[in-house]
């Protein structure tokens, strides 16, 4: 059994987009006063039941809030516990208040039963939404629906998310997976390079254009000290001007774009990546302290960095995460695996003779082993991407060097190297 989500742009009429928008800011209105209700309630009395007794009622004295659907409130809350769970378990920060610019709309519709959803023809679905009656939405992959759909194979629920470029719905399908066979590709290792982004141990390379053409990259700069000239003018607590908000929103739209291509290509290249490799080796990065750094996310970089820095460098941090997830999940699904290694020496060792020489590494790009007798050359992403790849192969094997004959690669240095 396995849980997916499938993204797709929602086709919504004018009224319709008003009265999505309306859910939405409910369901952040909502977030927001469950979240200063929270805070201000003594530890003891905070519980599952009495947020519920305060939704409830909230809902009953602001008819506005009554905007979103009874089961989607509910999900609010689901979602707002789950985030203290996920802090106290370490993998987030605390919940904080959703800001108008630097948060996303959602609204949730947990029961599948209620979406509805038909085909209509080769592109277009149907689905239900609360309050809202039939929306279209663009069919890209084939959902589990009508006679298709079983026990085991259905769509489970769905979220509606408002992006920079409007709104979209992300499917929860449940598919039932027969279990893959054996995967029996080679094993390789994988290195973010400093000049190409993924290096692999095989000596092959996995790069990309840039994200943003020159031209959109020139028109990304100047929105971008057009707003902080806006916002340097603006005097305190005044509300951001509409022109403002547009440049805003022409900003988060860029950055919307950028990101698309980004895990547009991340996809192709983890699957070509899960269907050739068996044994997939990759360096442990600790990644939810990188998340918690800040650089802050594509969508709302990090109020410290550099504007200009801040898009690419925000997209390549939250890029290996993404990375890693999606080669554990495709690797998975074809019998293979994902071997996370901790890895503190991979740019400083040899991978032929496996040792680590001062001044091995000649410049950035390039290896050149200084023990004498080995001399080995290579690429210097290359040669990181082997070390890993030699690491996966020992933790899996229990650390009995050679079992898998990736040990037998390195040959012993001729004279033990000079210290
Ligand atoms: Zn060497």
């Amino acid at each position: 059994m396995q849980q997916r989500g499938h993204k797709v742009r929602l086709s919504l009429t004018p009224a319709q987009l008003v009265a999505v928008d309306e859910q939405g800011y409910a369901a952040r209105a909502m977030w927001n006063l469950l979240h200063s209700w929270w805070t201000m309630l003594p530890k003891g009395e905070r519980t599952l039941a009495a947020a519920d007794a305060a939704i409830r009622q909230g809902r009953k004295d602001l008819p506005w809030l009554a905007a979103l659907p009874a089961q989607a409130s509910q999900a609010v809350l689901k979602t707002y516990f789950q985030a203290w769970k996920n802090c106290w378990d370490g993998r987030a920060d605390a919940p904080n208040f959703k800001a108008r610019f630097r948060s996303r709309m959602a609204i949730d519709i947990p029961q599948g039963r209620d979406l509805q959803i038909v085909r209509l023809n080769r592109r277009w679905g149907r689905m239900w939404v609360p309050r809202i009656g039939h929306v279209l939405f663009r069919w890209t992959r084939d959902l589990p629906v009508g006679k298709r759909a079983g026990k085991d194979n259905r769509v489970t629920g769905a979220r509606l998310v408002k992006d920079a470029d409007g709104w979209h719905v992300v499917f929860r399908v449940q598919h039932d997976v027969p279990e893959p066979g054996e995967h029996t590709g080679p094993s390789v290792g994988i290195d973010r390079g400093i000049t190409k982004p993924l290096a692999l141990s095989d000596g092959t390379f996995r790069e990309h254009r840039p994200w943003l053409t020159p031209g959109e990259t020139k028109r990304l700069r100047r929105l971008e000290q057009a707003s902080a000239r806006k916002r340097h003018a603006r005097k305190k607590n005044e509300p951001a001007s509409k022109r403002l908000r547009r440049t805003y929103d022409q900003i988060g739209r860029l950055r919307a774009k950028a990101k698309r291509r980004a895990v547009d290509w991340q996809h192709k290249t983890t699957t070509s990546i899960a269907e050739t490799f068996s044994r997939i080796g990759v360096e442990d990065l600790h990644i939810p302290s990188m998340v918690k750094s800040a650089k802050g996310t594509v969508e709302s970089p990090g109020r410290n960095v550099r504007q200009k820095a801040g898009l690419n460098r925000a997209i390549a941090g939250e890029a290996w995460g993404r990375t890693v997830t999606l080669l554990e999940y495709k690797a998975a699904q074809r019998g293979g695996i994902v071997v996370r290694v901790p890895a503190p020496h991979t740019s400083r060792r040899c991978s032929a003779c496996g040792f680590i020489t001062p001044g091995s590494r000649e410049t950035q790009a390039r290896f050149v082993c200084k023990n004498p007798g080995c001399g080995f050359e290579e690429n210097a992403d290359t040669n990181a991407s082997r070390n890993i790849d030699h690491a996966a192969g020992l933790a899996v094997s229990g650390r009995g060097a050679g079992a898998d004959g990736q040990a037998e690669k390195r040959q012993p240095p001729t004279k033990p190297h000079a210290a």
